[in-house]
C-alpha cells in the first residue's frame, strides 16, 4: 500500500480538486476499504453546487469497494475479511435503535450526526463519514452497515445495489408488485429503471414505463431490461395509451419516480384501478387541486418512500449477480478522479445523451 491517498475534494460549491492525503492510521475497530467504484445520483446533483459549511469534503457515498484493511475488532464484528468485496450503506446510524434493528436505517434518530463528530476542514473520506467515496481509500467506521458483493459482479454493476435497492424498495416492499399486477413506472433513471427490474423479478404482468421525450434512450433501456411497453409522454397522450394498454382497466400500482408533481401525481390517481397504489418520492411543492375525491371513491393507497431498507438492498445486489440484466445499459459511464465535475453533470442530464448511471473509477 503506498504512503498517499488520491482523493476528488470539494473544495467550493462545484468544485472539486485532485489532492493527496496522507493514510490513515486504522484503530482496532475500524478499517479501510479499496474504493472500486462510486456511483452517483441526484443527491449529488442537489449537493454539489451547495455551500460547504464546514470546509472542503470528498463525496460519494454510494460505495463499493474491496476491504484493504481491517482492525482486528472489526474483523470479528463485521465477519470480514482483508480482501472481501463490500458494497456500503450510506447512512451513518446508532445502530440500536427499532429502525435501525428493523434495517430502515434512513429513519434512525442519529442517522447522519456523526458527521457532525468531526472538526470543520477535516477530510471525511479518511475520517467517519456517509461520504468519501470519490477517493482511493475510505475509512470503514465502527458503525458501518454493509453488503456483500459476490467476485464475479463488475464493480458498475455492484454500484447499483442502492438505485435497485431503491427499486426493490418502492416497487416490491411498498408497491407489493407481483403476478397479475400491472404496473406504471414514470420517470425512466436510474431508480425508475431499479423499480422496472424489482417489478419484473416480482412476477408483475405488465409493465408500462412513461417518459418524457428526451428520455427516449432510457425508455429503450427500459424495453431491454423487461419493460412490456414504453410511453413519450410528449408525443402520445400517457391516459390514453395507458387505458388502451389495459383494455380500459387502468393499473394496479403507479411508481412515481419523476417528479412527485402535479404533471405525473394527477395522471397517476386517474390511472389507478379500485384498491390500487400510488407510490411517490418525495414531492417538491403541494399539489393545487389534488384529487383527493378520486382516493377516496378508488379506495386507494398512496405511500411516500425514501430511500430503502437493508432487504431491498440484498435483493436488488442478488437480481444485479444473477446475469439476467442488460445492466451495462444502465452503468455505462465510468469516470476516474479527476472527472468529478463532469460525472456529475452527465448525472443532471447534462452530458452525453445516453448516459443513465455513472460511477468514479478512483484507479482509471
Ligand atoms: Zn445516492
Ligand atoms: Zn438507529
Amino acid at each position: 500500500m503506498s504512503s498517499g491517498v488520491l482523493a476528488a475534494v470539494k473544495v467550493a460549491p462545484s468544485r472539486t480538486e485532485l489532492r493527496e492525503l496522507p493514510m490513515p492510521d486504522v484503530p482496532d475497530d475500524a478499517g479501510l476499504l479499496e474504493v472500486r467504484a462510486a456511483g452517483i445520483c441526484g443527491v449529488d446533483v442537489h449537493d454539489y453546487p451547495r455551500p460547504l459549511d464546514r470546509g472542503p469534503l470528498i463525496m460519494g457515498h454510494e460505495n463499493v469497494g474491496r476491504v484493504a484493511k481491517l482492525g482486528p475488532i472489526a474483523a470479528k464484528r463485521w465477519g470480514l475479511r482483508e480482501g472481501d468485496r463490500i458494497a456500503l450503506e450510506g447512512y451513518q446510524v446508532c445502530g440500536h435503535c427499532p429502525s435501525c434493528l428493523s434495517g430502515y436505517f434512513g429513519f434512525c434518530p442519529q442517522e447522519g450526526d456523526a458527521e457532525l463528530d468531526y472538526p470543520p476542514g477535516s477530510l471525511p473520506a479518511l475520517q467517519p463519514s456517509r461520504n468519501g467515496g470519490f477517493s482511493q481509500y475510505l475509512y470503514l467506521r465502527p458503525n458501518l452497515r454493509f453488503h456483500r458483493v459476490p467476485e464475479h459482479v463488475p464493480d458498475e454493476h455492484a454500484a447499483l445495489a442502492i438505485p435497485f435497492g431503491n427499486g426493490w424498495q418502492w416497487a416490491y416492499l411498498e408497491g407489493n408488485a407481483g403476478p397479475g399486477k400491472t404496473v406504471l413506472v414514470q420517470g425512466p433513471g436510474q431508480q425508475g429503471l431499479g423499480c422496472v427490474v424489482a417489478a419484473r423479478e416480482s412476477g408483475a404482468e405488465t409493465i408500462i414505463v412513461a417518459g418524457l421525450h428526451r428520455d427516449v434512450h432510457r425508455l429503450e433501456v427500459a424495453a431491454a431490461l423487461g419493460a412490456d411497453h414504453t410511453i413519450d409522454v410528449e408525443r402520445d397522450d400517457l391516459q390514453e395509451r395507458v387505458l388502451e394498454l389495459t383494455g380500459g382497466q387502468g393499473v394496479d400500482l403507479a411508481l412515481d419516480v419523476a417528479a412527485g408533481s402535479a404533471a405525473t401525481v394527477c395522471p397517476a390517481i386517474s390511472l389507478l384501478k379500485p384498491h390500487g397504489t400510488l407510490v411517490v418520492i418525495p414531492a417538491r411543492a403541494p399539489i393545487d387541486g389534488f384529487p383527493l375525491e378520486q382516493v377516496s371513491r378508488k379506495s386507494l393507497s398512496i405511500k411516500g418512500v425514501r430511500g430503502h431498507c437493508y432487504e431491498a438492498v440484498e435483493r436488488a445486489l442478488r437480481t444485479i449477480a444473477s446475469g439476467k440484466y442488460r445492466l451495462d445499459l444502465v452503468a455505462n459511464y465510468r469516470l476516474g478522479l479527476s472527472q468529478v465535475d463532469e460525472a456529475i453533470r452527465y448525472t443532471a442530464g447534462q452530458g452525453p445523451e445516453d448516459a443513465i448511471h455513472v460511477s468514479i473509477d478512483p484507479w482509471k
